[in-house]
């Protein structure tokens, strides 16, 4: 249930201050990963609201791919790595988004998405929404149809709710 989460995520959370850079406050899930009760409680949370709606679960490189294939193994769904530019072999959709500063892109297959699959995102931590906004646009470009964005940790002070507007967002925890 939501309360047994957020007690495990507080109690297993890190929180690295001026990590990678100086003014952000990493939040590093990895312990709560490692715990076993802890990894299943996030699973079974983070894909709830969406039983039965959904083919597929596209994991964001690197900390999603973790939960991802968690959660498709837990219901009996695939598994999509949504990966960073220049890793897949075949061809790839590309999507740029905004980095604090400069760009990134995000690349999935074309052809990795059955035509019509329901798909659900994961991610560890939704921040400006930029990461998980490219995931919905390479997923929608495949002919897919994202059914809903789950999260560990939301920032809710960065808007990524708000960038993701007309998007089923389902986060375990908000922070500030
Ligand atoms: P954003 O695109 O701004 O929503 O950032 C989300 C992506 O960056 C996710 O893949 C996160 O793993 C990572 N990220 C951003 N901010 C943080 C943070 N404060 N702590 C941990 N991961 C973060």
């Amino acid at each position: 249930s939501q309360p047994a989460v957020e007690e495990i995520l507080d109690r297993l959370c890190a929180t690295v201050p001026d990590y990678p850079k100086p003014g952000i406050v990493f939040k590093d899930l990895t312990p709560a990963f490692a715990d076993a009760e802890g990894l299943r409680a996030i699973v079974d949370a983070i894909v709830a609201p969406f039983r039965g709606e959904f083919d597929l679960v596209a994991g964001i490189e690197a900390r999603g791919f973790l939960l991802a294939s968690a959660a498709a193994y837990a219901t009996g769904t695939g598994v999509l790595t949504v990966r960073k530019a220049g890793k897949l072999p075949r061809e790839t959709f590309t999507e740029e988004y905004a980095l604090e500063y400069g760009t990134a892109a995000l690349e999935v297959h074309t052809t990795d998405i059955p035509q019509g699959a329901r798909v659900l995102v994961l991610d560890d931590v939704l921040a400006t929404g930029g990461t998980t906004g490219a995931a919905v646009r390479l997923v929608d470009r495949c002919g897919g149809t994202v059914v809903g964005i789950g999260v560990v940790l939301e920032l809710a002070a960065l808007g990524g709710r708000d960038a993701l507007a007309g998007q089923r967002v389902h986060s375990l925890q908000r922070l500030g």
